[in-house]
């Protein structure tokens, strides 16, 4: 119920003392959950100096909602608050922080950390005592104009007053627009366009002032890996740990300081993208002073001294260029730190390279695979291949997976799974996944017409195409153009889907149900989503990932995985493919498993469309009479 029409203030209020969060909920007009009425007067009256005058209160709290109020009791809370609201795009306007928390974190720590995730929100320091020093906390938790001090006690009015004439600051700005294209949503740190611009500005006054700057490009090692092995929330939690740490080490380690330090110009640091961070030391007094932010930089989870302070070791590759140096403008610069970076990747992990002009070829040209994949489209570079799946009920073939395969005139093969993350950064999937699913649907079209149908089509889709308003259309449009009956169609989704915005999800999942499409879950496994949420969605089938398929014959761990999820899929009405099959024992311990199809190179290796052609053919006319003979003539 909003009279007003107007949306209500989002205020977050974090306080360690739970009397305390229940009179700002009545303040703020929300229900405390468990009105204690006496235990509330009480603290009205230690509160608020007008605490003694209940009808003052109870006029307090209006009919509709003008306030949209969190209420957090500890440092940690809040901080996780403000991150889900920006992640969820409904940022506070204003945050009422008490100043100690014991034993947690206090009221300063908590504004720093908000700081880094939120640049906006008002923030007002709630304390009893008086030993607030508003110029040292805004040198601490800049910038001090959005800083803000409440001494207890306080009037409600107080309260009320402030966070609506706080509130329509940030609602009145538009700034926020600028911050969301700015910064990034999971560490806060300045984005790709952000730094890009800060690069420029830094190189313009370095020329103006005739000093060296350094940029750091700063890619972790092994990233992909970790992720697939621990997962992906997991990976994305590391990101932000890596990102709040290379903060920390640029201001606190002692040798950095004094390299960062050397023109007083400080340091920059922002995620490019997936698991690469650029770091700008606006001023350096000679290319040594780089060096040794890097070599910290390589080693984020470690402290000065060598000893870890995370349970998981890790490294980055670290490459550097200085202005004036190795270029005189931004774009060279970044390019050239990127290439020392990949070739301090190939000389091992966690290690440090200057840019250096002689810098082999290959770190060049794989630095120009996203400079390549723009025009691959125009170019005509890409095509698929197509691997058959198989039912292990009767050896027959039961589909086809669609895997894109690009073929450059400079760079030559390069892996999906080095471009399919690039595509997805810059939105160019979008395209390369229509084209992939129409020239999918029309081969599955002519395999039809030529009455050799493998059953279905699998094409895999990105996240990037899945969350696109438009993407049932787009799969409707296709079928409808290319003649291909829904039902030769299944889309294969990633995990990780299923955690992101699932309300949308399930409406997207519905409606291609409704088109007639099925859908995979791709990498099943992975992602440690809720099993019991599959059982809720439109989904037909789960892929289980490679990884548990190729140590499932030798782990009992992992062969305790894959019949779990057989089981599992099996009580929900759930097929399951197995992928990655590469021995016969595997493929026995699956049949054991009574998992129902399988794919991998035991079998066939994804293949050209004319040779997927000649397989068929020759499946078609195989006289093998049992699913043994006919699984075995293919794996040879
Ligand atoms: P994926 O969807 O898990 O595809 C299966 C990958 O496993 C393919 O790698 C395939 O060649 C490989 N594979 C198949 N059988 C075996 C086996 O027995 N052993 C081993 N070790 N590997 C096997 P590929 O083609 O390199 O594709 C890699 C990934 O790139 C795919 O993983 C998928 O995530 C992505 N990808 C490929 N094509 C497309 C596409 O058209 N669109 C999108 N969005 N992603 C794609
Ligand atoms: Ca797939
Ligand atoms: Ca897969």
């Amino acid at each position: 119920m909003q009279s007003s029409g107007r949306k209500p203030l989002r205020v977050l209020v974090v306080d360690d003392e739970q009397p305390v969060l229940d009179a700002y909920r009545q303040v703020l007009g929300a229900q405390a959950p468990n009105p204690d009425r006496a235990a509330i007067d009480q603290l009205r009256t230690r509160l608020f100096v007008a605490g003694g005058n209940p009808a003052l209160m109870s006029k307090m709290p209006p009919e509709s909602p003008l306030f949209d109020a969190v209420f957090c009791n500890g440092a940690e809370a809040a901080v996780e608050a403000v991150r889900a609201a920006c992640a969820a795009d409904r940022p506070f306007a204003v945050a009422f922080l008490d100043m100690r928390m014991p034993p947690g974190p206090d009221g300063i720590w908590t504004a720093q950390r908000i700081r880094e995730i939120d640049k906006q929100v008002e923030l007002v320091f709630c304390t009893a005592y008086s030993d607030v020093d508003p110029a040292d906390i805004g040198r601490r938790v800049p910038p001090a104009d959005k800083l803000f001090y409440l001494q207890k006690p306080f009037h409600p009015h107080e309260i009320r007053q402030m966070a609506l004439a706080l509130g329509e600051k940030r609602s009145n700005s538009d700034q926020r627009i600028t911050e969301l294209s700015e910064f990034d949503g999971l560490t806060g740190l300045p984005n790709r366009a952000r730094i890009l611009q800060l690069l420029k500005e830094s190189v313009e006054s370095a020329r103006r002032n005739g000093h060296m700057l350094a940029v750091l490009y700063v890619d972790l090692d092994n990233f992909r890996r970790i992720n697939d092995v621990l997962g992906h929330i997991v990976g994305d939690e590391l990101i932000r740990r890596v990102a709040a740490r290379f903060r920390e080490i640029l201001r606190r380690d002692d040798d950095v300081a004094r390299a960062t330090d050397a023109g007083g110009a400080g340091f920059e640091v922002a995620r490019l993208s997936g698991d690469q961070f650029i770091v700008l030391l606006h001023s350096i007094r000679e290319p040594k002073d780089a060096a040794v932010v890097a070599e910290r930089l390589a080693r984020p989870l470690q402290s000065a001294e060598g000893t870890d302070v995370a349970p998981v070791s890790l490294t980055a590759s670290v490459g550097i260029a200085v202005y004036p140096l190795d270029s005189a403008d931004d774009n060279g610069l970044l390019r050239q730190s990127g290439i020392a970076m990949y070739s301090a990747k190939r000389r091992g992990r966690g290690g440090c390279a200057f840019f250096d002009a002689t810098m082999n070829e290959g770190a060049q040209a794989r630095f120009s695979i996203e400079s390549q994949l723009a025009g691959a489209m125009g170019r005509d570079e890409f095509s698929l291949h197509y691997q058959p799946q198989f039912d292990l009920s009767t050896g027959k073939i039961s589909g086809v997976e669609a895997l894109l395969r690009w073929n450059n005139s400079e760079l030559g093969r390069i892996s999906p799974d080095e471009f399919i993350p690039l595509a997805e950064e810059t939105g160019l999937i979008l395209p390369i996944g229509e084209w992939t699913l129409r020239t999918a649907c029309r081969q599955m079209r002519e395999w039809i017409d030529m009455d050799l149908s493998p059953g279905r089509v699998a094409v895999n889709v990105s996240p990037v195409q899945f969350t696109q308003r438009n993407f049932c259309t787009v799969v409707a449009d296709v079928l409808r153009e290319t003649g291909l009956p829904a039902e030769r169609l299944e889309l294969e989704i990633t995990e990780s889907l299923m955690m992101r915005d699932e309300e949308w999800t399930r409406e997207v999942l519905a409606e291609l149900r409704r088109i007639g499409v099925s859908v995979a879950i791709d990498d099943f496994g992975m992602g440690y989503s809720s099993l019991g949420r599959l059982g809720a969605i439109a989904v037909n089938r789960l892929k289980i990932d490679r990884s548990f398929v190729h140590s499932a014959d030798t782990l009992g761990r992992h062969a305790t995985i894959v019949s779990a999820i057989v089981s599992m899929a099996r009580a929900l009405g759930l097929q399951v493919v197995a992928e990655g099959v590469e021995n016969f024992n595997q493929l026995l311990h699956l049949q054991d498993q009574q998992c129902n199809e399988v794919q991998g190179f035991l079998l066939s290796k994804p293949l050209p469309a004319s040779e997927a052609t000649e397989l068929l053919e020759r499946l078609q006319s195989s006289t093998a009479t049992s699913r043994t003979m006919r699984l075995r003539s293919l794996a040879g």
